[in-house]
């Protein structure tokens, strides 16, 4: 027997309609790149994108086609983020820190027909004019008249904007199809394109509000700080409009004095980036206290957040930290790291070691740990097992790759390449990534918990781990540390010394080097490839 219910469309512009129905007046704020303030409402922008999907019509955009984005986080992008989808077409968001090879390898893979492209960013996307011979039209955003470029087919954003209607009619009828691709940064291999449909992002978006997750009302003020081309903002964009809180974009101000200003002066509840940015803004912090009241939230995933951090914010400052869990491929959310009523009894550090933890899977997210034959592991917070995921926001393979045993299961999990503990009442710890892992002897050391603890220490800022070969042992850990700058002379004893009382005596590493900074990745987290390979050149002693 069938049930009696509407087959109701779960698609983007249902959610864009209950936003600007109930929060007309509702803000999106942006700083633009000369540093003043854009402001307008949820009214404003649903308007605009309207006319934005006439726009997208004009350019000759049928439904399915790609369209790529090239841009910080701003209103424009916002607008893309709505208008893309609402039309039918696919938001590819391409993350502009990548190189010119990986970028041309992705454009050209995805097909896209048309790219909006952040005037500030031009100097950077114009390295591809040979390589992406495919694309029809490029269209500049906060582009000055006459600008010059080496592209063909090139128009203006504002001026296509103002030459057409204001009214459109969403076409989309179809919840399975596709809105949104995002590649993953392609640390082995190729990028991989991960393609949302309608259905995944409306339902990643009711998961992200409910009130286990990120539980967003019109009382907040959101500011993703993680970009709109890093795994689809984590959704924020979408979460927060939909239950009515404002958007604060930080452009291209991304440094931690801007960062913490912007934070200030618009009250933010919810600021939402990786942990080097808030590791950053720490530092400025305790340099220039600044009222942070108002933050609910200091949201942070992508990586491990430090432990040490946790407890320095809400220590120092009142913040308390939301910790995360996610990937591309769960677009992105798959845990948070929330208390529960049995927690409150808890001593301030339980509370603090529970909160380093990823969390607990959102509803909607099942999660299992699988040994080597593929069998399920237990939730005792000790036995370390494959991460795997499965759930509606959960990809079912990449955009033109054959689905192979590498990512999914034969029973339908995909695998994520993490490696991780899941304690008793779903609280999972990531031990790491199987590529970061350190062999030693037979037994694994987990890189991130070393890194964790080694960040634990007063005069440490940044610490990064990665595997060395080793005769004996076949590899043994060597921790990359940055000092903080009043640290004064140190010597890899004193790091030694300290360690050893906190982790297993062969956990201790090889070898401590201090480096300067960190290399990033382009979405801010460690680069172990770069580290990796500074060590087989003999850079790293
Ligand atoms: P990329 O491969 O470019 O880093 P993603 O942002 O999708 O792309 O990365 C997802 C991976 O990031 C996860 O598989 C996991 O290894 C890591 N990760 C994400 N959040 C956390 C976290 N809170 N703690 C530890 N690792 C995390």
């Amino acid at each position: 027997l069938r049930g009696l219910m509407m087959d109701y469309p779960l698609t983007v512009d249902r959610l864009l309609d209950h936003a600007y129905k109930l929060y007309p007046h509702k803000r999106v704020t942006t700083k633009q790149p000369d540093g003043s303030i854009h402001r307008y409402s949820f009214a404003d922008l649903y308007h605009r994108v309207k006319r934005l999907g006439n726009v997208l019509h004009k350019l000759g955009i049928n439904q399915g086609d790609r369209v790529g984005t090239f841009a910080w986080n701003n209103y424009q992008h916002l607008e893309l983020y709505y208008a893309i989808p609402c039309a039918g077409a696919v938001c590819h968001t391409l993350n502009i820190r990548l190189s010119t090879e990986q970028l041309a390898y992705i454009i050209n893979h995805a097909e896209d027909k048309v790219i909006f492209v952040d005037a500030t960013l031009l100097p950077l996307f114009s390295k591809l004019a040979d390589n992406i011979p495919a694309v029809e039209t490029i269209v500049l955003i906060n582009a000055q008249p006459g600008i010059e470029t080496p592209f063909p087919n090139v128009l203006h954003y504002e001026d296509l904007m103002a030459q057409v209607e204001a009214e459109f009619d969403w076409p989309v009828t179809d919840e399975r199809q596709a809105m949104g691709l995002c590649y993953t940064s392609g640390t082995t291999g190729n990028p991989k394109g991960v393609l949302y449909s309608h259905r995944s992002l409306y339902l990643h978006t009711m998961g992200e509000n409910q009130a286990t997750a990120l539980a967003f009302t019109p009382d907040d003020i959101v500011m993703p700080v993680v970009p709109q081309f890093h795994a689809m903002a984590w959704g924020l964009p979408y979460s927060a409009m939909f239950a009515g809180a404002d958007l604060v974009m930080p452009g291209l101000h991304l440094n931690p004095v801007a960062l913490a200003d912007l934070i200030a002066d618009e009250k933010i509840t919810f600021p939402a980036g990786v942990p080097t940015i808030w590791t950053a803004m720490y530092q400025e912090l305790r340099a220039n206290p600044r009222d942070f009241s108002h933050v609910r939230c200091l949201a942070v995933g992508g990586a491990a957040m430090p432990r040490g951090l946790i407890e320095a914010y809400e220590r120092d400052f009142g913040v308390p930290v939301l910790h995360a869990w996610g990937m591309t491929e769960l677009s992105p959310l798959g845990t948070i790291s929330s208390l529960q009523p049995q927690h409150r009894q808890l001593s301030d550090h339980e509370r603090w070691d529970l909160r380093a933890k990823q969390g607990y899977p959102i509803g909607g997210v099942e999660l299992r740990i699988v040994n080597d034959a593929g069998e399920e592991l237990p939730w005792d917070g000790t036995t370390v097992g494959e991460l795997q995921a499965r759930g509606p926001w959960v990809t079912a393979g990449y955009y033109k790759v054959e689905p192979t045993a590498e990512h999914f299961t034969a029973d339908g999990w995909f695998r994520t390449g993490d490696v991780a503990t899941i304690n008793h009442e779903g609280y999972l710890g990531i031990t790491d990534r199987t590529k970061d892992l350190v062999k030693s002897g037979g037994e694994w050391i987990s890189s991130v918990e070393l890194e964790n603890t080694l960040m634990g220490h007063a005069k440490v800022t940044e610490a990064a781990v990665i595997a060395i070969p080793d005769e004996r042992w076949s590899e043994r850990p060597l921790a990359c540390v940055v000092l903080t700058k009043d640290a004064g002379e140190v010597e890899p004893s004193e790091l030694l010394e300290y360690l050893e009382p906190l982790v297993a005596k062969f956990w201790l590493p090889e070898r401590v080097v201090f480096v300067s900074e960190i290399p990033k990745t382009s979405v801010g987290k460690f680069d172990k490839k770069v580290l990796r390979a500074r060590y087989a050149n003999g850079e790293l002693g």
